[in-house]
């Protein structure tokens, strides 16, 4: 891949707020694009092939393995998910900046392969917090949020090594921040480091 763009890349426990913050800031920012995932899951009955994912069988998605089409991939509740690098890189070729929401595993293998890209945990600011927004969801009976707030928990101790953490405890507050560090991100030195020597030798 030969990166033109920025990567972002978005994570944090289920329940957190991440994929609410996610889209608010894929509408504010017209630059900003998402990478449709491959998964192995079914599709359900409102998604369409091509739109929230790609559906693939195991033995399609283990082909991409083999092959290595994929930037980062893991597997979540038994099924393949997974970032296309060619549907990032043809994002990058048409000017976007890419912004994944991804489960742990992918984010660190993202920051492993691309150090260059952010990597923003959003953080419920309780498990307190967190267990009344499941409660609050009614998506999962007693016994599946239990063992939600046992992952969240895992989960939440790899959030110290995120670039950046977003608590999210008032959503426009969280907002705001996300949209921050969207901005301000690509100004890092790192990415000017050719500009400067440029300067320098004019
Ligand atoms: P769902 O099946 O509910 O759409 O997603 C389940 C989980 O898979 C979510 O935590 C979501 O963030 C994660 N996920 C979606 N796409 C990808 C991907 O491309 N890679 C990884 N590692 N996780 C993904």
């Amino acid at each position: 891949m030969s990166r033109t763009g920025e990567l972002f890349v978005i994570a944090g426990p289920s329940g957190g707020g991440k994929t609410s913050l996610f889209r608010a800031v894929l509408d504010r920012f017209d630059h900003l694009a998402l990478s449709v995932s491959d998964t192995t899951r079914p599709p359900r009955a409102t998604e369409t092939d091509g739109e929230q994912y790609c559906f693939l069988s195991r033995d399609e998605f283990e082909e991409g393995i083999q092959a290595g089409r994929y930037l980062e991939y893991a597997q979540v509740y038994g099924h393949y998910y997974g970032t296309s690098k060619d549907r990032v890189q043809t994002l990058w070729d048409q000017g976007k900046d890419v912004i994944l929401e991804i489960d742990i595993q992918g984010a660190e293998q993202v920051a492993e392969r691309y150090p260059e890209a952010a990597s923003i945990f959003i953080l419920p600011p309780s498990l307190a917090v967190l267990a009344q927004r499941l409660r609050d969801r009614g998506l999962d009976d007693e016994a599946v949020m239990a063992r939600r707030l046992g992952e969240a928990r895992s989960e939440i101790e790899a959030a110290a090594g995120f670039d950046w953490i977003v608590v999210n405890d008032d959503f426009d507050q969280a907002l705001a921040q996300l949209s921050g560090i969207i901005e301000a991100w690509p100004a890092r030195v790192a990415r000017h480091r050719q500009r400067i020597r440029d300067l320098l030798a004019e």
